[in-house]
């Protein structure tokens, strides 16, 4: 990676010093204002870690939800200081404030080895307009900020892209977490120059927000697999009847254009399961792609389907998979998705590098049972497909390259 990371940090020089992590505990909460998921949270423990046992004071920032830059008391980090408190076996102190007299006290206070979080940075409208005075105010009395925040470094707001650059400008480092250098190395680096065969698998909702992913790795891949409700409008594309299927019909030129180009590479399925709607109790059908009937609904992919796909991840070498072939969150159109799961999981046991993204996919790799097995789930959505797309992340550009002394 061509950035610094905490692992070229001299650590020992960190005892006793105010050390600003940006983490990404944008965790879902349960009914009752809990920690609903911490996978948020035990993602940056190994970076928590490290500062702590170097004696850091840990100072962290971190977004949650969208407040829209006013407080909105049920968006507090409250229960993420808890929630990581337990996970740590420490007291993490929380200060209700996120700059002030009261952050500056709670920051004062913190000792060798103490983390501090503070309060939710969406509660003032200077984070997403990434103020450089605000930014300036977050960084104040840190030389060193260490960003673990893969899942917003999509984002050039105060607390991700604002605050490295205040601190550098006054001489401090600003450097990668260990979550962040390893989203990197597997969404960038691995991918930069996958091992052969490379397999793309793409589903979900929509084209749309992926069609530059589609646009950039197209060139790159040896196939690329469509399923989900994507592939509907793929099918559309091949004069198909869809039915009522969800499908994106103002992206059908843009499918056309991706066939036209993509050649053989581009794979979809042969068949499809249909049903009249997509619920939990829907009685479903298999049928051919070219068999879908006028008031047909498509909810997942066919059992040829999957076991053409699976085929296609036994022979690669590298496999890179965003969004469920369908309605894995309904029983009746589960089984693609966790079929291509299981067979996603058999290639990494199998020594290939098998990388996933996307928060839905990422669930449907859970509910199959096979995530403990995958080379690597990406934390981030729209980071991870920024990054797939070519793009550059803000909060990544902002940190000190390798090659600069720090
Ligand atoms: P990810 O979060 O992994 O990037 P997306 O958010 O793009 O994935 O898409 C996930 C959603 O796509 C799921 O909620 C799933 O139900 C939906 N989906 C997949 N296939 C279909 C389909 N055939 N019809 C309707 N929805 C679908
Ligand atoms: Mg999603």
């Amino acid at each position: 990676m061509g950035k610094q990371t905490i692992e070229d940090l001299d650590l020992p020089t960190l005892e006793g010093r105010v050390v600003l992590v940006r983490a990404d505990f944008n965790a879902p909460l349960d009914e009752q204002g809990r920690v609903a998921d911490d996978t948020r949270l035990t993602s940056t423990l190994p970076t928590l870690e490290v500062l702590i046992s170097a004696g850091a004071r840990v100072v962290v920032l971190s977004h949650l939800g969208r407040p829209g830059g006013r407080v909105e008391p049920a968006l507090s980090l409250a229960p993420v200081a808890e929630q990581l408190s337990s996970l740590m076996n420490a007291t993490v102190e929380f200060c209700r404030e996120t700059v002030g007299r009261e952050a500056d006290e709670a920051r004062s206070n913190l000792e060798a080895g103490e983390v501090l979080l503070l309060e939710n940075t969406r509660f003032h409208p200077e984070e997403t307009a990434n103020d450089p005075q605000w930014a300036a105010r977050l960084a104040e009395g840190a030389y060193v900020f260490v960003n673990d925040a893969f899942g917003t470094a999509h984002r050039a707001h105060a607390s991700t892209e604002g605050v490295a650059r205040a601190i550098r400008s006054r001489g401090g480092v600003a450097v990668a977490g260990l979550l962040m250098a390893l989203e990197l190395r597997f969404l960038s680096d691995a991918l930069a120059d996958p091992q052969r065969p490379f397999v793309v698998v793409l589903g979900g909702a929509k084209i749309s927000g992926k069609i530059d992913v589609i646009d950039a790795l197209l060139p790159r891949v040896d196939r690329l697999i469509i399923g989900g409700a994507m592939a509907n409008t793929f099918l559309m594309a091949l004069g198909l009847e869809v039915g009522d299927s969800l499908v994106e019909k103002d992206r059908v030129a843009v499918a056309r254009e991706v066939l036209e180009k993509g050649g053989d590479k581009v794979l979809l399925p042969v068949d499809v399961v249909v049903a009249t709607d997509i619920k939990e109790t829907s009685v479903t059908c298999t049928v051919p792609r070219e068999s879908v009937r006028p008031d047909d609904r498509i909810g997942d992919i066919g059992s040829e389907s999957s076991a053409l796909f699976s085929q296609e991840l036994a022979s690669a070498e590298t496999v890179l998979w965003n969004g469920p072939m369908g309605v894995f969150e309904m029983p009746p159109f589960a089984r693609g998705t966790l079929e291509v799961a299981r067979s996603a999981a058999a290639a990494a046991d199998a020594g290939k590098m098998v990388i996933l993204c996307g928060g839905d996919t990422a669930a449907a790799a859970e509910s199959a049972g096979v995530a403990a097995r995958l080379t690597h789930i990406s934390t981030g959505g729209g980071a991870a497909l920024e990054l797939l797309a070519g793009g550059e992340l803000p909060g990544v550009v902002a940190l000190n390259d390798r090659t600069e002394v720090s």
